[in-house]
């Protein structure tokens, strides 16, 4: 009897296999043509300051408007764009659209000051990724100043020399360098000092128990320490209450980014959002 059993698992296992296989390659097939047919949105989520409740900046995050499944999260197709490589058309897209945005809101006279968004580690790989950088955004006409790229911790660790060298000519004119996902990786804290970023955001894992754990808490304020220490911002990601903004507050981080203040948005809603927020939502921080 266990033993049909065990053969009956082993049966039901590979037919979970088989079919994580297919929707994986179903995945990449449409993922194929999702740029041509304009099925990809941003979501734009704020950064408030924690100290005056202004809004700093926002991040761009990308959802994929699937014509079967409806809105899908980047968890469920950007690993497989990143293995396949489609994640280079996909990049491009996104660097076009923040900077159509970008140029869109500065047309208005309504100028924010920045808009963030994430560079995949492949994206490096393809030729001349920050000349096309540069001349994406000069072609709009958006100043440096008004984006910031996003690499994660693991990523920025492996970039060679010659990548490092183009990130920091970027930011000497003017961008904003964000390490992403701190805390995840293998915390090369050492690099710290020697990477060409100006802010550190902390994964929400990090963020999870300060309210319950004391030693959650010391980890917290000494990683705010050391980064501030050497001379970066620090960003607060996936803040869900108060009373965690209120801990980060006093260990003296920065900026967050939470469900707490601002969920990702739609552009509509993310102008209406921070137009009443400029107006009145101030004091909510
Ligand atoms: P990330 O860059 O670390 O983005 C932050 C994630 O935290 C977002 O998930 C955001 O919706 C989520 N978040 C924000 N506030 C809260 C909160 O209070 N609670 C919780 N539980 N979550 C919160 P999202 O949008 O699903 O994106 C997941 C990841 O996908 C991103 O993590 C980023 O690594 C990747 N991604 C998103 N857009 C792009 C893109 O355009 N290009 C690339 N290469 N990767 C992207
Ligand atoms: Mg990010
Ligand atoms: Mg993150
Ligand atoms: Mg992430």
């Amino acid at each position: 009897r266990a033993k049909n059993r065990g053969g009956g698992q082993h049966c039901l296992f590979s037919e979970e296999l088989a079919l994580e296989y297919s929707r994986k390659v179903e995945t990449e097939t449409a993922l194929t043509d999702a740029v041509q047919r304009g099925e990809f949105l941003l979501a734009l989520q704020p950064q408030l300051s924690l100290l005056t409740g202004e809004i700093t900046g926002a991040e761009a995050l990308i959802r994929w408007n699937h014509p079967r499944d409806g809105v899908r999260a980047p968890a469920t197709f950007i690993p497989i764009a990143e293995q396949t490589g489609i994640i280079g058309d996909i990049g491009d897209w996104v660097m076009a659209e923040v900077a159509a945005l970008i140029a869109s809101w500065n047309e208005t006279g309504k100028r924010r000051k920045r808009l963030a968004f994430n560079v995949s580690p492949r994206q490096l790989d393809r030729a001349d990724f920050f000349g096309r950088l540069r001349q994406c955004f000069g072609a709009a006409g958006v100043p440096l100043s008004q984006i910031e790229l996003e690499f994660t911790e693991s990523a920025a660790m492996e970039c060679s020399a010659a990548t490092l060298a183009e990130i920091a000519a970027l930011r000497a004119d003017g961008a904003t360098i964000a390490l992403d996902d701190f805390g995840t990786g293998y915390s090369n804290i050492a690099r710290l000092r020697t990477l060409p970023i100006d802010r550190v955001k902390l994964d929400p894992s990090l963020i999870k128990d300060i309210e319950s754990c004391d030693k959650a808490r010391v980890i917290v304020q000494a990683v705010i320490h050391l980064v501030k220490g050497v001379g970066c911002e620090v960003v607060a990601e996936a803040v869900e209450t108060v009373s965690q903004a209120d801990i980060l507050r006093a260990m003296g981080c920065d900026t967050v980014q939470g469900f707490v203040f601002a969920q990702p948005m739609f552009e509509t809603e993310f102008v209406a959002w921070t137009n009443g927020a400029d107006r009145g939502l101030k004091g909510a921080a």
